[in-house]
């Protein structure tokens, strides 16, 4: 069977690394076109050496088509999702918008494609650091049961998207140019560049960021694991693409060096990079690009018992978000289950911010005017 797909947001870093992902591994298409926003509609880009025009994403495009891969903000996914839905069209998702509805799959095909083949016509795909960080931790989990984790991330600038990318060329070429760096829009109040930032996503009030949280939440759901511990410490470093995670894990049952050695070794999603000795170990220049993440610095760890202590590095613009998203695609084909089933998941499409605050601001204005009334009562 060969499908009609669409990208929605295909000019973004995780979209047009879905295109190229989509004709790398010859995801079966009978077509494939490219959405943005109105900013980039009538542009084209070059797909496979010919020419694709990028169109403005609108509600009818999905009645031409069997499956969209979402690659734009969680709220323009909370609007255009359900509208594809209704009009046939499988929808999966890059953002965070349904990640933690309890009916849509959030699916790593590696850990639960099982869980994507009960879908009602949406899928999420995870977050880059949790995705990336499982490709160590899962293989683990299976072998010794999982039970807590803490760990810290080192995530690369295009997590934030093509911005990211393009602030932290720009700062770098301002340094070696011995110009002054414009002011930084895109990483929150600091220079990325030759810098860290421990700010990824904003604060809630427990101190955690949302990506720290989302790691634990999304770690939960997709190991169906509702107990497990895990504390992140989620940092922005100045590399361009890949993730990496440093892990201490702690398990239900003893662990052994060379069992775990093991399981990384025959789980497809992970390599086995660990000889210290030589300088083998995973960095994020050599896992860019790669379908598998590295996994190396395995150690017993000093503090927990039955614990590991692990180094995890991805690409989170594939494994983390497009190549994913196509794992996803391949495996409901393969299972012959990428279509819409007889009974489609409905939410109804969220409102658009600026028609949202209109209303909250007009129901403030009607207040104040009750309550003026009321006091000259
Ligand atoms: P990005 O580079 O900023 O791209 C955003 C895309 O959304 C662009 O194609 C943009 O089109 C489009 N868009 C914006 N407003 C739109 C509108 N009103 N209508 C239609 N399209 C619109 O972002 P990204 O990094 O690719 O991320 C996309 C999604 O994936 C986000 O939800 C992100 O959280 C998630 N994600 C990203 C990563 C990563 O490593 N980057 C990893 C996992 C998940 P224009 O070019 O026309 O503005």
């Amino acid at each position: 069977m060969s499908y009609r797909v669409g990208i929605v947001g295909a000019t973004g870093a995780v979209g047009q690394e879905l295109i190229q992902l989509l004709l790398q591994r010859e995801f079966p298409m009978e077509s494939l076109r490219c959405f943005a926003s109105r900013r980039s509609a009538g542009k084209s880009i070059t797909v496979a050496g010919k020419p694709i025009e990028i169109e403005e994403t609108r509600k009818t495009i999905f009645k031409s088509l069997d499956l969209a891969f979402f690659a734009t903000g969680a709220e323009l996914a909370q609007q255009l999702a359900p509208e594809a839905i209704q009009r046939g069209c499988v929808v999966i998702d890059n953002s965070s918008a349904y990640r933690q509805h309890k009916q849509v799959p959030l699916v790593i095909p590696e850990i639960n494609a099982g869980a994507g083949y009960k879908h009602r016509g949406l899928l999420a795909n995870p977050n880059c650091s949790i995705a990336v960080s499982l490709m160590g931790l899962y293989p683990l989990h299976k072998a010794f049961g999982l039970k807590r984790v803490i760990c810290s991330t080192y995530q690369a600038v295009s997590g934030a998207g093509a911005e990211g990318l393009t602030e932290l060329q720009d700062q770098v070429h301002a340094w070696a140019e011995g110009r002054e760096e414009a002011e930084p829009q895109v990483f929150p109040h600091h220079n990325i560049a030759f810098n860290l930032i421990p700010h990824v996503d904003r604060f809630g009030k427990d101190g955690y960021t949302g990506e720290e949280t989302k790691m634990l939440k999304e770690g939960r759901k997709i190991l169906e694991l509702p107990e497990l511990k895990l504390s992140a410490t989620c940092v922005r470093v100045p590399v361009f693409r890949a993730h990496s995670i440093a892990m201490n894990a702690e398990f239900e049952k003893p662990v052994d060096l060379r069992l775990a050695r093991q399981a990384i070794e025959i789980f497809e999603g992970a390599e086995l990079c660990d000889e210290p000795e030589s300088c083998v170990y995973p960095t994020p220049l050599q896992f860019s690009e790669r379908v598998r993440c590295g996994v190396g610095r395995l150690r017993k760890d000093s503090v927990f018992d039955n614990g590991l202590a692990l180094f995890v590095s991805g690409d989170q613009l594939w494994k983390g978000a497009a190549l994913n998203a196509v794992q996803i695609a391949e495996s409901l084909d393969m299972a012959g289950k990428l279509t819409m089933p007889s009974r489609p998941l409905f939410v109804a499409p969220a409102k658009k911010a600026a028609a949202k605050k209109k209303t909250t601001a007009k129901k403030k204005v009607l207040a104040g005017k009750k309550a003026a009334a009321r006091k000259k009562k």
